[in-house]
């Protein structure tokens, strides 16, 4: 009896610990909103993209943002000392946001406030926060990363997103085993980048995440395909599909479950051409790090994602 009871009161206090980042993070986020006018979502978008690029991430760490020292302090401030005013005299961005006096690069609060001045400096439109993004990264993906998923928490209102699903319908027949780096021939040597999943003609096609289609049209290999990239700095690629559902479009939120298209067995030729395999979902996952994207395995994703879809049954 005793272990049911610490068991529970375990779980409950992990589960309320999770809940309270997601609270305090949206409460911070709210917070500088209220003194830049700019949209909360941004400040949620950039900290959630510079979580998903570090490689040991901190999940319980409030605000991820790592302002560089020398964009924080100004160059040639060597001496890094926390107060504002030299800061400033050195033409440091570091902000002081907490009311304590000191620019701290380490404080949820300075961060945010430094982040949402840096961005001032150019506006406040959805055109000027990408022209500040670009010019803090230097990187177009970067920058379209932040901004999709910016647009996914707007649309939701909420930055804890995570429910998933599974790519084919579940209540058809299909089948799928690991095959992520197995040999191809087509199109000179290359290395299989996905799993396929085998299903019949017509078997509707999901996303399995919260994102932005990112990607749509012809590909000499996938035939009719979708990328959508998702909140986590992943992009999910889609090929061989019969065609796409109707009002599927570039720059559309998805969510769990939302039908794309179909299975179908397009590709391996020039626009048009069907039939050179059996149809099949071929489902590719590609991490952005901040400066490179790779493919890795969606094998033991794709095997979470089909217990979440039968739990949901
Ligand atoms: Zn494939």
């Amino acid at each position: 009896m005793l272990f049911i009871v610490l068991f529970v009161l375990l779980i409950n206090s992990s589960v309320n610990a999770e809940e309270s980042v997601y609270d305090e993070r949206m409460a911070l986020f709210k917070k500088t909103e209220a003194l830049t006018q700019i949209p909360w979502y941004y400040f949620a978008a950039i900290d959630n993209y510079e979580r998903n690029i570090k490689k040991n991430a901190d999940d319980e760490k409030v605000v991820s943002i790592d302002v560089p020292p020398e964009l924080w302090f100004g160059l040639g401030n060597s001496s890094m000392i926390h107060d504002e005013r030299l800061i400033m005299f050195f033409n440091g961005k570091g902000k002081d946001g907490n009311g304590d006096g000191k620019a701290d690069p380490e404080n949820p609060e300075d961060i945010l406030q430094t982040i949402g001045n840096y961005i001032l400096e150019y506006g406040q439109t959805k055109d000027d926060i990408k022209i500040a993004l670009w010019n803090y990264y230097n990187r177009d993906l970067s920058v379209q990363t932040i901004m999709n998923t910016a647009k996914v928490f707007q649309t939701f209102q909420d930055i804890n997103l995570t429910d998933r699903d599974f790519p084919v319908s579940i209540s058809h027949n299909y089948s799928y085993r690991s095959t992520w780096g197995d040999r191809r021939g087509f199109g000179g040597l290359r290395i299989h980048e996905g799993t396929d999943i085998f299903a019949g003609y017509g078997t509707p096609v999901k996303s399995t995440t919260y994102g932005v289609i990112e990607m749509m049209g012809w590909n000499l290999y996938g035939g009719w395909r979708i990328g959508i990239r998702d909140i986590y700095n992943i992009y999910h690629y889609y090929g061989h599909m019969n065609g796409y559902d109707d009002d599927i479009k570039v720059g559309q939120v998805v969510k769990p479950g939302d039908v794309l298209g179909s299975v179908g067995s397009t590709g391996y030729g020039p626009p048009g051409t069907s039939g050179k395999f059996p149809p099949h979902l071929h489902y590719g996952m590609y991490k952005d790090n901040g400066t490179s994207e790779w493919s890795f395995d969606p094998y033991p994703y794709l095997k979470k994602w089909e217990r979440i879809a039968k739990q949901k049954d």
